[in-house]
C-alpha cells in the first residue's frame, strides 16, 4: 500500500499546498480521500485521475475538503468513454451535496451533450452515506468507518483501510476522540489534519482562534497515535502553513508525545506502508 498526500494544505490558499486530500493506493486501485483545491493537479504528478479513482471517501463537507468536487465529477464524466459513475462515500449529506453539485453543472453538462456526439450519458455518482463499521470490502481490502468530532459540524467519519496486513488511517478534521481511537489501534500510518495553537492564539484573529474548536494540536494528534500504537503519523492540513526553516518545530512538539515516526506533509510526500 502507498499513501501520497495530494494536499497538505487548508482553507488559506497557498502557493505551495493544495487543499486537503489524500490518496491511497492499494491492491484495488486507487482510493481517494477528499478532494480539495487543486486535486486533479496534484493526481496528474503521480499519474492518477478522474477516471481511475476506485472511489472518493469524505471525511465531510467542509469546503475546503470538497472545493474541487465538480472538477472530479466532471473530468471523471468527460475523460470516461463509457458510463463511468463515481463511487462515493460520505457523511449524511453526501447525496444532497452530489446532486446539489450535478445541478450546478447542468449549463456545462448541456453544451457538452450537444456538443459531442459519442457522449451518450450524463454523469453520476454512486453515493453511500456511512456512519460506522466496514463500508466497502474486495479483495485484500477493507475500508471501516468510524465517527469522529468535528463539532459544531455533523456529521464527520475517519477511515481505515485495511490492505492485507498493512493499515492507513484517514483521520480528517476532528479532536481527540473514541471513534478515532478505534479506527488507530495498531494502524501503521496516521494521517492526521493539525492546527499549531500557539502560534493561532499569538495571532489572536477570533475567526482563526475559532478554528482551535473543532481540530486537534500537534500534541493532541501525537497523543492519539501514541495511545493506539500507531507507527508513523503524518502531520497534514497545516494551519498556519510553516514558514521556511520552521518545519523542526512542528516535528518536536509531535515528537514529545509520540515515540513513533512524524513526518510532516508536503504535496506528494509518498510512503510506502
Ligand atoms: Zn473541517
Ligand atoms: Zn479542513
Amino acid at each position: 500500500m502507498q499513501v501520497i498526500i495530494l494536499g497538505s494544505g487548508s482553507p488559506l490558499p497557498d502557493p505551495q499546498r493544495a487543499g486537503p486530500s489524500t490518496l491511497v493506493r492499494t491492491a484495488i486501485g486507487d482510493l481517494l480521500f477528499d478532494c480539495g483545491r487543486g486535486v486533479l493537479m496534484r493526481a496528474a504528478a503521480v499519474a492518477s485521475g478522474a477516471g481511475a479513482f476506485q472511489a472518493l471517501l469524505l471525511t465531510h463537507l467542509h469546503s475546503d475538503h470538497i472545493t474541487d468536487l465538480n472538477d472530479l465529477f466532471t473530468m471523471r464524466w468527460v475523460m470516461s468513454f463509457s458510463p463511468n459513475p463515481l463511487p462515493v462515500f460520505g457523511p449524511s449529506g453526501t447525496a444532497a451535496l452530489l446532486q446539489a453539485t450535478a445541478a450546478m453543472l447542468e449549463p456545462d453538462i448541456g453544451y457538452r451533450l450537444a456538443h459531442h456526439d459519442d457522449l451518450q450519458w450524463r454523469p453520476s455518482a454512486a453515493v453511500t452515506e456511512v456512519e460506522s463499521g466496514v463500508i466497502l470490502d474486495r479483495g485484500t481490502v477493507r475500508v471501516t468507518a468510524a465517527p469522529t468530532d468535528h463539532a459544531p459540524v455533523r456529521p464527520t467519519v475517519g477511515y481505515r483501510i485495511d490492505d492485507g496486513e498493512r493499515s492507513v488511517v484517514i483521520a480528517g478534521d476532528t479532536v481527540p476522540c473514541a471513534g478515532l481511537d478505534v479506527l488507530c489501534a495498531g494502524a501503521d500510518v496516521l494521517v492526521h489534519t493539525v492546527v499549531r495553537r500557539d502560534l493561532i492564539e499569538q495571532i489572536g484573529l477570533p475567526r482563526l482562534v475559532d478554528v482551535l474548536d473543532y481540530h486537534s494540536s500537534v500534541p493532541e494528534a501525537a497523543k492519539t497515535a501514541e495511545r493506539n500504537g500507531v507507527r508513523t503519523l503524518i502531520l497534514t492540513h497545516l494551519v498556519p502553513a510553516p514558514a521556511p526553516g520552521t518545519e523542526q518545530e512542528w516535528l518536536d512538539q509531535a515528537i514529545a508525545h509520540f515515540k513513533g515516526e512524524v513526518v510532516l506533509a508536503t504535496d506528494l510526500l509518498t510512503l510506502d506502508v
